[in-house]
Order: structure tokens, then sequence, then C-alpha cells
């Protein structure tokens, strides 16, 4: 298969992804509201190592995630364009934000993450899981 790419809007950070996406998720944490600036972030689950930054430097901010350990959260320092999170060893997954990504139109939503943050007029899809916070098997994508 050829990489996935994406990048920020002012083009300065560009992007790649090495190895096919696991998912889908959609957080509705009080963090990804902040940082996406929406009622909820939507991100594609990447492998750990499979995000590689093929263009510029983007920066990162981290805070405590509901684990305990720091979520980074990188974007592009120009434009402000959410990319992707870091999250600690414990999770080998990179969740990437789905509005970086050129095209994400392949993709579609696995389960919805954090529900109890949601505002109680975002819609979701009754078809998939719903997790009120991380989904059992650990804390989530953020
Ligand atoms: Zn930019
Ligand atoms: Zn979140």
């Amino acid at each position: 298969m050829s990489d996935i790419e994406g990048g920020c809007a002012c083009g300065k950070v560009r992007f790649k992804v090495t190895a096919p996406f696991m998912g889908m998720a959609v957080c509705h944490c009080t963090d990804c509201q902040k940082a996406s600036g929406g009622a909820a972030v939507y991100v594609a689950i990447a492998g750990k190592d499979s995000v590689v930054v093929t263009q510029g430097s983007p920066k990162v901010y981290a805070s405590p995630g509901d684990s305990g350990q720091d979520v980074g959260r990188a974007f592009c320092a120009d434009c402000g364009t959410p990319l992707y999170s870091l999250l600690g060893p414990e999770l080998p997954i990179t969740p990437v934000k789905v509005g970086a990504l050129d095209d994400a139109s392949a993709l579609s939503p696995s389960m919805h993450l954090y529900t109890d943050s949601a505002p109680a007029w975002h819609l979701m899809d009754d078809t998939i899981p719903r997790f009120a916070k991380a989904p059992p098997a650990g804390p989530p994508p953020s």
C-alpha cells in the first residue's frame, strides 16, 4: 500500500503514516474538545512507530491524561492545526487527527470515547460502541 499522508493548513508540517490504520475513534473528552475547538475529535489509530514527520517540526503541548501519563498533542506552531497525539509507553498507538489527513474518505468511526463529557446535543452513531470513559482495554486515544 502507499503511505497515507497528511499535514497542517499552512503546509509547513507534513507527515506520513506507514502502516494501515487500526480504526477510528471519536473522543469526547474535555481535553480533546479544547485541543480541537470542537465538541469531539476524530482520530485514526496508527501504530506507535508508523507516524513519520517528513517536513517541518510540530510543537508538542503535554498535559496529564486520564491514565496519569502525559499526553502530548502535536500541532503546527504557525497555523495551529492539530496533527496527532503522543501517548505513554503503555499504549502502543498514535492517534492521528483525521482532519490533518489529506484524504480520510476511506475511514469511518469505530467507537465513541468519553461520552460522559459529551454535550447533550452532540449527535452520535448508534451503531458503534460507546464508552463512558476509556474503552475496557485501557486508556483511549486522545
Ligand atoms: Zn501549519
Ligand atoms: Zn480525548
